[in-house]
């Protein structure tokens, strides 16, 4: 049984890429498609590193004129296949080295194993989503990609061309050739907005769809799980449940596995208390939603002086792992990755060209417009976040949803570690543009000034050890037997910027296994 708090959306009704106002329209919302969660405050910003790495565009000016980084958003959605609905489809496998952080440079934790251990469950995960990639030296592979790469965009082949960086075709969930009654994909570029074709593998078209086939599946959508409730002997004795309308039920099973994305599990686990739990459901270390890691990101964008077309084809085609090693950055450790992205940063239609790239109105707008919309071209980097002290998630003791409990309160600092790596972000995304003779910038973003997370992690981490961690190597609580986490909360260490939900499904898929071995032994 699945139990979703939001609601199931149709690919073919939901996400009309083909109304003429299509690019008003952002990933939609539909009721109970979004959570609430609150910010404690966040850091103050330094005039002299604003200079470096503010967030500001040609048409809007300083993105952020506050004194403080900006609270924007922990991007998601709620709904039957989670955030995966609007992801990009970037379908990584962790660097090997990024499961050793701890050991190798005494910051972060270790991951309870490595990546030997995961990688045939890598390739069970790429093969039921159909991920089109290249193999790439740095992570080796026992099966070849289940789908080719797919062909990088005319920008993108530029990009490669001219910068002296090594870039590969990136690893995709989207489809290159048909796969299990889904079409290849059209390279429309509207991934982010939900793909109405299901050619991109969100988990609701592959693994949720695989598994209604088996005719087992039950799917309780628009139900919210309002509290774990702790038993007398380890074990979690039963669900409640506020279904649609308010009705609330319980729920009981043999076996629990909480997936509710890395700032809702913790809240979720935080609000399951009684006298066997009193400080939380699994939370006997008090780890429960300590080492929160979120994205650190940056992307500048340019103006090319010949036409490139990069409004058109995937978000994100192309991707350089030359910085992804966790020492790959001069004198700091973790390290980041750089994408073509284009349209990825929303750059592929002319409303966005218009209001963010040109500054003015009128005739002179105009004309600049019709000049230069398809010739930007954007360089995006996602780089490691460590855990620290000062982020985390906790309940907010003031604000309250519908069903009377706290909403997840999220604690976010950008310590000294994450500056220097965004600074070497902006300025390598910076060189890069330039090499290829992008001089003309036209916008440029980035968390320094504002918390805008995709990729959350951290707050139910992973372990052998008890004192440190909320759950073992198969993801089960340390104390509650028949309680797995089974999503992006326990990962100990975020990696360099690899995208979090091909790992998220290959551990899934190992626990899932276990679970099954358990189940069939009668433990
Ligand atoms: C714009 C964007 C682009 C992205 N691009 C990529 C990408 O290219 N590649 C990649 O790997 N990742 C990408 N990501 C990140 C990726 O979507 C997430 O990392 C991933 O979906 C997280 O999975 P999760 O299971 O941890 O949480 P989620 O996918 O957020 O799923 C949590 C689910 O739990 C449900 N839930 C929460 N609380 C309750 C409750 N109390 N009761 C019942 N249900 C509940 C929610 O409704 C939701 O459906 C992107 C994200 C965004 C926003
Ligand atoms: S670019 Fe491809 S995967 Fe993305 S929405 Fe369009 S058809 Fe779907």
């Amino acid at each position: 049984m699945l139990v979703e708090a939001g609601p199931a959306f149709v690919p073919s009704r939901d996400y009309p890429q083909t109304a003429p106002d299509w690019e008003r329209h952002l990933f939609p919302e539909r009721q109970g498609s979004q959570g609430r969660h609150s910010f404690a405050p966040l850091q103050r910003l330094d005039e002299h590193l604003r200079q470096q790495l503010g967030s500001w565009s040609a048409g809007k000016g300083r993105l952020n004129p506050g004194t403080h980084r900006h609270a924007w958003r922990y991007h998601h959605v709620r709904g039957v296949g989670g955030s995966t609905l609007h992801f990009t489809g970037e379908a990584h496998r962790l660097h090997p080295r990024a499961f050793r952080l701890e050991s190798e440079f005494g910051l972060g934790a270790d991951w309870p194993f490595g990546y030997e251990l995961l990688e045939p469950w890598y390739v069970k995960a790429e093969s039921v989503i159909g991920v089109a990639g290249v193999g790439e030296s740095t992570r080796p592979r026992s099966a070849s990609y289940p789908q080719p790469a797919h062909p990088p965009g005319f920008a993108a082949q530029m990009l490669a061309k001219a910068s002296s960086q090594d870039w590969h075709p990136n690893a995709l969930a989207v489809l290159s050739r048909p796969h299990q009654g889904r079409p290849p994909c059209n390279y429309c570029s509207a991934c982010n907005r939900g793909c109405p074709r299901t050619d991109k593998g969100s988990t609701d078209v592959t693994f949720i769809r695989q598994a209604q086939a088996t005719g087992r599946l039950t799917i309780m959508s628009e139900s919210e799980v309002l509290a774990l409730v702790p038993g007398g002997d380890d074990r979690v004795k039963e669900l409640i449940v506020a279904e649609p309308g308010g009705v609330q039920q319980r729920v009981r099973a043999r076996i629990y596995a909480v997936a509710c994305g890395a700032v809702e599990t913790p809240r979720l686990l935080l609000l399951s208390t009684n006298d066997q739990a009193r400080d939380g459901l699994a939370n006997e270390s008090g780890q429960v939603g300590k080492n929160f890691l979120e994205t650190l990101s940056w992307k500048s964008t340019g103006l090319s002086p010949e036409p490139l077309g990069s409004h058109r084809g995937l978000p994100a085609d192309l991707i350089s792992w030359d910085f992804n090693a966790p020492d790959a950055i001069p004198g700091v450790v973790g390290g980041c990755r750089f994408t073509h992205s284009t349209a990825e940063g929303g750059f592929n239609g002319p409303i966005a060209h218009a209001t963010r790239a040109i500054a003015g109105w009128g005739r002179q707008h105009r004309r600049q417009l019709n000049e230069e919309f398809g010739n930007l071209l954007s360089i995006g980097a996602i780089g490691e976040w460590l855990p620290h002290d000062l982020s985390y998630i906790d309940l907010d003791p003031e604000s309250r949803d519908r069903h009377d409990r706290p909403i997840a309160r999220i604690h976010s600092h950008l310590d000294d570690m994450a500056l220097a790596r965004l600074r070497f972000m902006a300025k390598k995304s910076r060189d890069i543009l330039a090499e290829v003779g992008v001089t003309d910038l036209r916008e440029e973003y980035g968390s320094y000034d504002f918390f805008s997370a995709t990729h959350v992690f951290g707050t139910a981490r992973m372990g052998t050890d008890p004192q440190m961690s909320v759950v073992n190597p198969d993801g089960r609580s340390h104390r509650w037997t028949n309680l797995y986490v089974a999503d992006a909360s326990v990962f100990p260490s975020s990696g360099g910027g690899e995208s979090p939900s091909l790992t998220i499904a290959a551990l899934a898929l190992r626990m899932a296994n276990h679970i099954a071995r358990r189940l069939a032994r009668r433990d």
